[in-house]
C-alpha cells in the first residue's frame, strides 16, 4: 500500500527569517487538523533556478515567492497567469506535472479582499481610487482596482516617471497626479491607499497633508508595521474608515494555501493575533 505524500511548500527568498508567512500557513495547517509543511528557505538569486527545479523532486507542491526574487521568478517559470504577467511580478507558484512551474500574483486579490471583509460598503464603481506609490505593491494594486471596474485611478510618486510608466502599462484608466499637489485632490477620491513604504517602522512617514481629505473616503495602507500608521491614525482623527495592510498579507495567502492544500482557511481575529504576537 503507497500512503499518501505529505505536501510541502517553502517561502523562498533572502533574507526571509523575518517573513510571517510560516507562522501563517502554519496556524492554518494545525487549526485545520492537515498534514503538510510550510518552510522558510534563504535562496540567493544564482541559486533560485537550481532550487526551483528540485523541489518538485522533492515532494514540494508549491512555494510563495519574496524578494528579491519577485520579477526574476517569471523568467524561470513554464506558465504565467495573465495577472502576474501584467505586473511583472509573481508571489505564488505551483508545481505541476513534470515538475513544470506556474507563476500567479495573489497580492491584488489580496488587497480587493482585504477590502471587501473590512468595508463592505465601499463601492469600487463609484468614483476614483487614488495611490501614493508606484512600486511592485502598487501594480497589483492597481490590477484588483481595474479588475473591479473603478473607473479611474489617480497615481501619484516621488519619482514621477514610474508613475507615467503605469499609463503605459495599465492604460487610460490611469491618470499621473503630481506628488507636489497630490494633497489638493484628495476631497474627490472614494478610496486612497498609501503603497509607499514610507510609515514602516524604520522609515519616515508620509507627509503628504491629509486636510482636503473627505471623511467619506476609506483610506488604507500596505504598511502592517505599525499596525496604524501616522498616515492611517490622522485619517481616523478625520473621521475615515481605515483599514490596516496585515489583512492583505493575510488575504494574500488565501489562494495559495488553497491550490496546495485544497481547503480554503478562514480569515479571522485569531490568525491577526498569532501574527501579531510574533
Ligand atoms: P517598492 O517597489 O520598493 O516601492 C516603494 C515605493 O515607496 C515607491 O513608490 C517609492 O517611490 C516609495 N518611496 C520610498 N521611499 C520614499 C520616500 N522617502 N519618499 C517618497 N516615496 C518613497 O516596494 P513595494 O514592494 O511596492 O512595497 C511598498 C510597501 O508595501 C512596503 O512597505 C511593503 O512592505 C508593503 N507591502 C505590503 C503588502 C501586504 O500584504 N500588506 C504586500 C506588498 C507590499 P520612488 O519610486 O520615488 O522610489
Amino acid at each position: 500500500m503507497t500512503m499518501p505524500k505529505i505536501p510541502l511548500v517553502a517561502v523562498l527568498g533572502s533574507p526571509i527569517a523575518h517573513s510571517k508567512s510560516p507562522l501563517l500557513h502554519g496556524f492554518w495547517l494545525d487549526r485545520l487538523g492537515m498534514k503538510g509543511y510550510y518552510i522558510p528557505v534563504d535562496v540567493t538569486p544564482a541559486d533560485l533556478e537550481e532550487v526551483l527545479r528540485n523541489m518538485p523532486k522533492m515532494g514540494f507542491v508549491g512555494a510563495n515567492i519574496t524578494l528579491p526574487h519577485k520579477e526574476r521568478v517569471l523568467s524561470l517559470a513554464d506558465r504565467i497567469s495573465d495577472r502576474a504577467s501584467k505586473i511583472g511580478a509573481a508571489n505564488t507558484l505551483s508545481f505541476e506535472e513534470g515538475g513544470k512551474i506556474y507563476a500567479d500574483n495573489t497580492d491584488g486579490i489580496g488587497f480587493m479582499e482585504n477590502i471587501r471583509q473590512n468595508a463592505s460598503n465601499w463601492i469600487p464603481q463609484k468614483g476614483p481610487a487614488m495611490l501614493l506609490g508606484a512600486g511592485g505593491a502598487s501594480r497589483a494594486v492597481v490590477m484588483s482596482l481595474l479588475e473591479n471596474d473603478v473607473p479611474e485611478i489617480w497615481i501619484t510618486n516621488r519619482t514621477k516617471l514610474r508613475a507615467e510608466q503605469f499609463v503605459t502599462d495599465f492604460g487610460a484608466r490611469l491618470k499621473v497626479i503630481d506628488w507636489a499637489h497630490a494633497d489638493q485632490v484628495l476631497g474627490d477620491v472614494t478610496i486612497l491607499i498609501n503603497c509607499t513604504s514610507l510609515g514602516m517602522s524604520g522609515n519616515p512617514p508620509l507627509n503628504i497633508i491629509l486636510d482636503k481629505l473627505n471623511r467619506k473616503t476609506l483610506v488604507t495602507d500596505l504598511v502592517y508595521n505599525p499596525l496604524e500608521t501616522p498616515f492611517l491614525r490622522t485619517a481616523r482623527d478625520k473621521g475615515c474608515d481605515t483599514i490596516d495592510g496585515l489583512g492583505m498579507l493575510i488575504h494574500q495567502a488565501v489562494a495559495g494555501f488553497e491550490r496546495w492544500f485544497g481547503v480554503k482557511p478562514e480569515v479571522d481575529q485569531e490568525i491577526r493575533d498569532v501574527l501579531l504576537k510574533k
